[in-house]
């Protein structure tokens, strides 16, 4: 165990003078680390590190450091305006991520872009704001994670809501609808419907119930299955909402919160080995520092409290197996080779790694329909929206507002689900037994797939100038393929290797072909015909029968940027890097 002063995990301002650009201002990020103590260290001030790191600093008593390696996006339109959610790829906030090749996908590599910035995946992501089924909640708990429940995640999740209901107005333009009661009214994240709502992202509303898909008007309280207007993180200004506009801001002149930014790079952890005290654990890691380096190549050191600091290693699912593993947490036979010492053994840091994977169908709208595209080739219409968009009206508002979440046994024959029962009896070799029955055992219970517009051309080879696409992502909900994301090199500048496995599995690969074709029949229904003039992607030439749309999905594969798994809470012996108080184990 890391004694006193420990490694925890967070799952996810400061008078100007405590809010330190090093960019700008190093000199005051040295002076501050080298003349203080602090018992929080949060490493990594993305979603989960500035809630955490606002949290623990509510206590006054308490000196709580948050480390970033990434800016701040105030004023940053990358950031801010909703429509352009995705478009900080390739940009600074990026960390610019890959995956390996993916054996079991045309040995496809897939982007898996990530947040360097302050706010981290929170100012970077699609804005939706949704919550899983009430059983996945509660499979947690199950899995020997005592306390963690639907009950408790659902109270959280409330703490951290402003909801703002939709007006009169906006539900007689748009349908809007939701449940008030379901979801919280007084934290600090603002969550709300964007002033515009698409005609297909309505017409998708149609399409799903003339399929049979139930309409739902309460998809917060812990049953998120059919078609439902989901809320998007952003303020009813219409401005995306971060972990840095809704936690940190708010707290700017907190003198027991400091925060260095745009270049605290978190290269290792320091930590003194101690003799253990259970079998598993001979000896233990025990953090006494931070290794930070400075945008001048120099490395600083940040202290915890001596006996009574902590380490919260918060730096997101690529950077957190890859910081362990640096500084000697880890499987052995990944750190041997690189020849660093093992302090302590721990076979499931960087293991049991997992994203959601999805296809795109694109269609194209008939005439004089329009989506996102018209902006790049319209100038007239991009001045207009962009002129309405200061009121927190017209397209600029607008992510997402629309889901599908589609059970198995809905986009299923009868014929396919005995197929599907006898496939999911083969467990993939690389999941954790216990993980999977929870998984196999949920399938026709939860919602398993996930439909979704993207308002523009969003995949695809043919696409006609001047004229609007919309693409439809097909998400995979519960994959049963696991990976990996271990470091090769000692580097912190190298990325560590990020393999999703994706498609491993028979059933991975089944499933969503299936839910892919069924995708099609959106586009069937009177209400999509009204607006839809064709199918450019795949096209029935290219996907017409299982076995194409199977190499339609292997050749095409995304991954969902919802990566989780490598630092997993979980007893021990199920593969667990943390304990139920998010402890790193040894
Ligand atoms: C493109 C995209 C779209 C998404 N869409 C949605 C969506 O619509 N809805 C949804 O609910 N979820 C979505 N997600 C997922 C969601 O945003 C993430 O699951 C969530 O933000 C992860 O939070 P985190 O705190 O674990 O990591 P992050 O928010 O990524 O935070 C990690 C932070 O650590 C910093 N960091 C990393 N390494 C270091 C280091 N060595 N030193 C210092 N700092 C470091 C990073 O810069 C980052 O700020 C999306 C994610 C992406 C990338």
């Amino acid at each position: 165990m890391l004694a006193k002063i420990s490694v925890t995990l967070a799952l996810s301002g400061i008078a100007s003078s405590t809010l330190i650009n090093l960019q700008t201002n190093s000199a005051n990020g040295k002076s501050v680390l080298s003349s203080t103590v602090f018992d929080y260290i949060v490493i990594g001030g993305g979603t989960a590190g500035l809630t955490v790191a606002r949290r623990l600093s509510d206590d006054t008593s308490k000196k709580v450091l948050v480390l970033e390696a990434g800016r701040s996006g105030i004023n940053d339109p990358l950031v801010t305006i909703p429509q352009k959610s995705f478009s900080f790829i390739g940009t600074d906030i990026d960390w610019l991520y890959n995956t390996a090749p993916q054996t079991n996908a045309a040995n496809q590599t897939v982007n898996l872009s990530s947040g360097k910035i302050l706010g981290g995946g929170s100012a970077v992501n699609g804005l939706v704001w949704v919550r899983g089924a009430k059983e996945e909640y509660n499979a947690i708990e199950d899995l020997g994670n005592s306390g963690w429940n639907w009950n408790r995640f659902y109270a959280a999740m409330k703490k951290a809501e402003a909801v703002k209901t939709p007006s009169a107005v906006q539900t007689n333009q748009f349908g809007y609808t939701v449940k008030a009661s379901s979801l919280g009214s007084s934290g600090p994240v603002d969550v709300s419907f964007p002033n515009y709502l698409p005609l297909q992202h309505q017409k998708f509303i149609t399409a799903s119930t003339q399929l049979g898909h139930k309409f739902n008007a309460d998809p917060y309280s812990g049953d998120n299955r059919g078609i439902f207007y989901s809320l998007a993180s952003q303020t009813p200004a219409a401005v995306r909402e971060t972990s840095e506009f809704a936690y940190l801001d708010p707290v700017v002149s907190r003198s027991n919160l400091i925060v260095l930014y745009n270049g605290a790079l978190v290269t290792k952890l320091n930590t003194t080995a101690t003799p253990g005290t259970v079998p598993a654990f001979p000896q233990v890691a025990v953090a006494t520092g931070v290794q930070v380096r400075f945008p001048d190549n120099t490395v600083q050191i940040a202290k915890p409290k001596p006996s009574t600091g902590e380490v919260i290693l918060s730096s997101g699912t690529v950077r957190t197996p890859q910081l362990l593993e640096l500084s000697g947490i880890g499987d052995r036979n990944v750190l041997s080779p690189l020849g660093i010492n093992t302090l302590v053994h721990l076979p499931g840091v960087g293991a049991n790694y997992e994203d959601h994977t999805i296809t795109i169908l694109t269609y194209k709208l008939k005439l004089p329909y329009l989506s996102f595209d018209a902006l790049k080739y319209d100038p007239v219409l991009l001045a207009v929206q962009e002129s309405l968009y200061p009121q927190g009206k017209g397209w600029l508002t607008f992510a997402n507002s629309v889901l599908n979440m589609a059970p198995a046994d809905k986009i299923l024959t009868s014929a396919e689900i005995k197929t599907a029962k006898q496939i999911l009896q083969n467990k993939p070799p690389t999941i954790q037994q216990d993980l999977y029955t929870s998984i196999k055992d949920r399938v026709f219970k939860v919602p398993q797939i996930e439909y979704l517009l993207f308002n523009s051309f969003s995949g695809g080879t043919v696409k006609e100038a001047n004229r609007s696409y919309v693409s439809m992502a097909v998400t995979h909900l519960h994959p049963l393929s696991r990976g990996s994301i271990h470091i090769n090199t000692t580097s912190i500048d190298d990325h560590p290797v990020i393999n999703p496995n994706v498609l491993e599995s028979e059933w991975d690969t089944w499933f969503l072909s299936k839910a892919t074709a069924y995708g099609r029949k959106f586009f069937q229904t009177p209400a999509f015909q009204e607006i839809f003039e064709e199918e450019v992607w795949p096209t029935t030439a290219l996907a017409n029968n299982d076995a194409q749309w199977q190499k339609f999905v292997k050749d095409n594969i995304n991954v969902g940027y919802h990566s989780v798994g490598t630092a997993s809470l979980l007893p021990l012996s199920k593969g667990g890097v943390v304990d139920t108080n998010l402890k790193v184990y040894g």
